[in-house]
Formats: C-alpha cells, structure tokens, sequence
C-alpha cells in the first residue's frame, strides 16, 4: 500500500493527509470547504483504507448526500474491489 500525498477528486487537485485520527474517533475526514481529506494513519487493513478513501472522496463530490448514502456506496464500491481481487478481503 502506498500513502499517496494528493489525488484528483472532482476535477480538483486533493490533498490527502494521513495522521491518527483517534481524537475526531473517525476512520477519515473530508474537509467541506477545502481540497482535502484526512485518513487515519494507524489504519492498516487495506480493504478499510479503500473503503475510507472512496468514502471521504465521496463526500467531496456529493456533499449534499447523507452518511447513510456515502456509507453504502462506499461498502458497495469496497465490496466490487474485494469480489475482483483488486483489494485484499479480510474475510478469505
Ligand atoms: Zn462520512
């Protein structure tokens, strides 16, 4: 797995920032009115990386929709990821 330090989301240049996240008790961040999101840097599964990166990602590009939706899309994406042998799955 690779900490990448930005990524396009939306068109836009990202910022991408890793660091413990335990105070905020979140697995990531995404900033509402900046290019940015936070992932929580002691995370090490990466199927739940994914999931948290494709998460936040997804509340940059659809702010307006709500936890519940973001949270669906996100597992469903990590699912499709995980059936194609792209991520790892925790559960094998
Ligand atoms: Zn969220």
């Amino acid at each position: 797995m690779k900490r990448i330090r930005s990524a396009t989301i939306d068109g836009k240049r990202h910022r991408i920032v890793w660091r413990p996240l335990g105070k905020e008790k979140a697995h990531g961040l995404a900033w509402p009115d900046e290019c940015r999101i936070d992932i929580d840097s002691t995370l090490t599964d990466p199927a739940l990386i994914a999931e948290v990166l494709i998460h936040e990602a997804l509340h940059r590009i659809f702010g307006h929709l709500n936890e519940e939706r973001i949270d669906q899309i996100a597992s469903e994406i990590t699912n499709i990821l995980q059936r194609a042998a792209l991520i790892a799955d925790d559960e094998e």
